[in-house]
């Protein structure tokens, strides 16, 4: 499909150099962002421009959408990612906090139907929302209530955009299929583009007097809470997928689904290595050296009994089997490994310090054969 417009480079677009850190080139989004949004922008290019910026940030403060752009441009990028995939991580929350996904209307247009006439109505936008969790409640899982502000269909008009009692009316200039063709000759070659038809922005149809509640855009930003059922073991990378939840589609089509990404909170005593679970245990040289059951807390607050066996070194993990985080999609558990860190006594009392000076004559540290490998 020809694009009627051709790109401008996207380090041009946010006036960056080719070897630009991230950082500076967020910046640079940010600076030209706020000057450009649509919120504060009442110029009529204003919109246009905020999306080619937003597009442009997307592909560059991406390292593998970089990478591509970097060796094969626009073409390359386009081939790997539709425009909704370039868009859909993208976090508008980021940098405009508070109205997450607010501006996700202005890009639905644009990549949407825009870029691929004819497809019927599209998918309403996906949302993206980050939740965080302790070790515990990813363990446990279960429901999780979150709040989130997407759009809806306008109430009044029913996503129309048009008055209570008037209709859209069918596009004039494009006959109410959102394109126009243009036709070209050139060497004998008919060119046919396929632009988008100005009037209707796409759409098809224009809206005489506009629904004031929405303005005539036919969506409303609404609060809502839903109830994510968060299943036990979730962890970081892994995306929970409700469909139909994320944002509407005033042209009849599906609305998006809300992805809910975790993110696991750094436990104090527990480390996760995928379902198993890693604690260090402090023990006194005596109890490594002559063994003994000790008790340690599980994740869920349990006790559990390890066993010390006799002559234990430092750093040995001894595993207590079905102990650690529950297996996403299978039966099971991982295990609890207990670590074992042996303590070198300090603040000796004279009472200690006698027994150790006793032992210290029985036992000596240049006892290669004994204590060590490396003769000095
Ligand atoms: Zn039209
Ligand atoms: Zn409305």
């Amino acid at each position: 499909m020809p694009l009627a417009e051709s790109k401008r480079d996207y380090y041009e677009v946010l006036g960056v150099d080719r070897t630009a850190t991230r950082d500076e080139i967020k910046h640079a989004y940010r600076k030209l962002a706020l000057k450009f949004h649509p919120d504060k922008n009442k110029d009529p290019g204003a919109a246009a421009k905020f999306r080619e910026l937003a597009e442009a940030y997307a592909v560059l403060s991406d390292d593998a959408k970089r990478k591509e752009y970097d060796t094969t441009g626009h073409a390359g990028v386009s081939e790997r990612w539709s425009p909704e995939d370039l868009m859909r991580d993208f976090q508008f929350g980021d940098f405009f906090g508070g109205r997450f996904g607010d501006l996700s209307g202005l890009f639905g247009d644009l990549f949407g139907r825009r870029m691929r006439p004819g497809a019927g109505a599209r998918r309403g936008v996906d949302l993206r929302y980050d939740i965080e969790l302790t070790l515990e409640e990813a363990a446990r899982g279960g429901e999780r209530e979150i709040h989130l502000t997407r759009s809806e269909k306008c109430t009044d008009c029913g996503g129309s955009g048009a008055k209570t009692g008037t209709k859209p009316l069918t596009c004039p200039d494009c006959q109410g299929t959102g394109q126009k063709q243009d036709v070209k000759m050139r060497n004998d070659m008919r060119l046919v583009t396929l632009t988008t038809c100005l009037r209707c922005q796409g759409r098809g149809h224009i809206v005489d007097s506009p629904c004031p509640l929405c303005q005539g855009g036919g969506y409303q930003f609404l609060p809502h809470a839903l109830k994510v059922k968060v299943p036990p073991g979730v962890d970081d990378g892994m995306v929970i997928r409700l469909p139909g939840q994320g944002e509407a589609n005033a042209d009849g089509g599906p609305s998006g689904d809300l992805l809910i990404r975790p993110h696991i909170r750094r436990h104090p005593v527990f480390e996760r290595h995928g379902a198993d679970l890693y604690t260090i245990r402090p023990v006194t040289f005596p109890d490594a050296a002559l063994g003994r059951k000790l008790r340690v807390s599980g994740l869920g607050g349990e006790t559990l009994q390890v066993t010390i066996p006799a002559g234990t070194q430092s750093g040995t993990a001894l595993r207590l089997s079905g102990k650690g985080m529950p297996r996403i999609g299978e039966k099971g558990k991982g295990d609890l490994y207990v670590v074992v860190e042996v303590r070198t006594p300090t603040d000796l009392s004279d009472r200690e310090r006698a027994l150790l000076l006793e032992l210290a004559n029985l036992q000596s540290s240049d006892d290669v054969k004994k204590f060590g490998s490396h003769p000095s």
